[in-house]
């Protein structure tokens, strides 16, 4: 079969992925045209369940890179001075239209980036939420008017669109990742250019289709697919166009990028790494410990920067935690994401599968024992056994590393005081997870843990309607919520002597 499809994959499968490849544009998105690289070159998007080429996509260098910034800049004014309830209504339309298409970008999303399709319907929704939450938030943008504390000057505050925007993506959410940016910028007034993964461009060229379809004006959204981003990207910051930079990456690079956006003072958003833990006390409920675990260790292979990446748990509870968790995830299905029975699709790529073997690797050779370690369908495709680990020692790199993948590793603890220092004992600090039955405990240790989220007696804290970010080396400003707008918008004052 031409796309190396799974042989238990339901029969019309097949043709509704090649159906909806087909609709996918392939060209670079620049001030409203679909157009080749200036230097024609491709790149191909490979499925990570078969290791084959899906489609090859236009491959952006920096001729193109800097014309979707011209692009962009040049679309700003007028794109700044549209009416709120105007914009208002496009995201609204936008939201409609990729309703519409769920199904389409459920195919495309498990075809190139991996995740079981249930998993990809529910990053349809998850994104068309931030679609309509920022078209309603687009028309209540407000400013303020007041008298100075000497009572000498009126003060009109009014809020402005920050200006042309650079927003760059990674693979694991391939489409939520990018709403979660463009809608908001969109909302302010912003025009933006958009570098999405080069793993994962098929799902943000149908995003630009949406946009277009819902009738954005041309040079708003400008789309760049690169494999060179490296070479394009220091030359796009510092031609004095682009005012802000929203990045959801890795704090490596993230850290190279804020010393570029120093160079132009340029604002910035940083949606970084994470180490979250996972923290069950004595008192938990096992049942709601268990659910919570499997759905912050598992969702989307692991590959999740909320991924629960450390387990602590009660030394009275550890036993037996272990043993349920083993069994769930013992029996979870690996294999192709478009198989409707497929619980855990592949992992992006072969030097991410590489690394996570590595780190299982190391934790035992520093004495962890596997508990469970489930089974892979043979290659050639990324797959990468659910693992569950006991008596992983702090020093073990699995602890101190971001894991990316569907490895589960348990330490066990007795005291409140030392499991809150070995939880915030990481530079990161996105995201924690606390299974308590007692509230009081549950509110002392959320207030002890270095991280912008926590998620208590749940697995799962991404909501559109919350403000999602972190601390320390997980980033900068917040996405999502009613505050997501405030990082594409300036304030701006004047003054009048009374
Ligand atoms: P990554 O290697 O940092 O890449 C992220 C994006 O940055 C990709 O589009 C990548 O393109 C691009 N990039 C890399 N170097 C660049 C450069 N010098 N200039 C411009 N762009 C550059 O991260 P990843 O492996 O794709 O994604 C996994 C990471 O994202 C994890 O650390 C995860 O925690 C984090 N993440 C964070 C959040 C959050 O909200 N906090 C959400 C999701 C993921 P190339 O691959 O072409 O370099």
């Amino acid at each position: 079969m031409t796309l190396g499809m799974p042989v238990s994959t339901p029969p019309g499968t097949h043709a509704s992925l090649e159906r909806a490849l087909a609709a996918v544009p392939r060209g670079l998105q620049i001030g409203g045209d679909e157009r080749p690289a200036a230097d024609t070159a491709t790149m191909a998007v490979e499925n990570p369940a078969t290791a084959r080429t899906l489609v090859e996509v236009a491959n952006a260098g920096l001729e193109d890179a800097l014309a979707a910034v011209d692009a962009a800049g040049s679309a700003q004014a007028a794109w700044a001075a549209t009416s709120a309830r105007g914009r208002a209504e496009l995201l609204r339309h936008a939201t409609t239209i990729l309703l519409e298409r769920q199904e389409q970008f459920a195919l495309v999303m498990t075809a190139e980036m991996g995740k079981p399709l249930a998993e990809a319907r529910g990053e349809v929704a998850y994104a068309a939420e931030f679609l309509r939450s920022f078209s309603e938030q687009a028309a209540h943008v407000s400013g303020s008017f007041g008298l100075s504390a000497d009572g000498g000057t009126r003060m009109f505050v009014a809020r402005r669109p920050v200006g042309p925007c650079l927003l760059i993506t990674p693979w694991n959410f391939p489409l939520a990742m990018g709403a979660r940016k463009i809608a908001p910028a969109i909302a302010a007034g912003c025009t933006v250019v958009f570098k999405p993964a080069p793993q994962t461009p098929l799902t943000a060229l149908l995003l630009a289709d949406v946009f277009a379809s819902a009738g954005l004006p041309r040079g708003v959204l400008n789309v760049l697919p690169t494999s060179r981003a490296e070479l394009v990207t220091e030359p796009m910051m510092t031609m004095g166009i682009l005012r802000k930079l929203s990045f959801t990456g890795s704090t490596e690079v993230g850290k190279v990028l804020l010393g570029l956006a120093a160079r132009t003072v340029m604002r910035t958003s940083m949606e970084l790494g994470g180490n979250a833990p996972f923290i069950v006390f004595e008192d938990a409920d096992l049942d709601v410990a268990v659910d919570a675990a499997m759905a912050a260790k598992m969702r989307n292979m692991g590959e999740a920067c909320t991924a629960a990446n450390r387990l602590y748990v009660h030394a009275d509870r550890a036993d037996e935690f272990t043993r349920r968790l083993a069994e769930r995830m013992s029996a979870l299905q690996v294999g192709d994401g478009l198989d409707p029975d497929t619980d855990v699709g592949p992992l992006i790529d072969r030097p991410s599968l590489d690394k996570v073997d590595r780190l299982v690797a190391d934790a035992v050779e520093r004495g962890a024992t596997v508990v469970a370690r489930g089974a892979v369908p043979a290659g050639p495709g990324y797959f990468c056994p659910p693992t569950v680990l006991t008596g992983v020692r702090a020093d073990s790199a699995v602890i101190g590393t971001e894991i990316f993948g569907p490895i589960a590793p348990i330490s066990s603890f007795v005291d409140e005081a030392e499991v809150i220092a070995a939880a915030n004992a990481t530079d990161w600090g996105l995201v924690a997870y606390v299974i308590t039955e007692n509230l009081q405990r549950a509110l002392r240790v959320t207030e002890s843990l270095e991280v912008g989220m926590v998620g208590i007696n749940t697995g799962v804290v991404s909501n559109p309607s919350a403000p999602f970010g972190g601390v320390k080396q997980s980033g900068l400003g917040r996405e999502g919520g009613a505050v997501g707008i405030d990082e594409y918008l300036e304030h701006q004052y004047a003054a009048v002597p009374r």
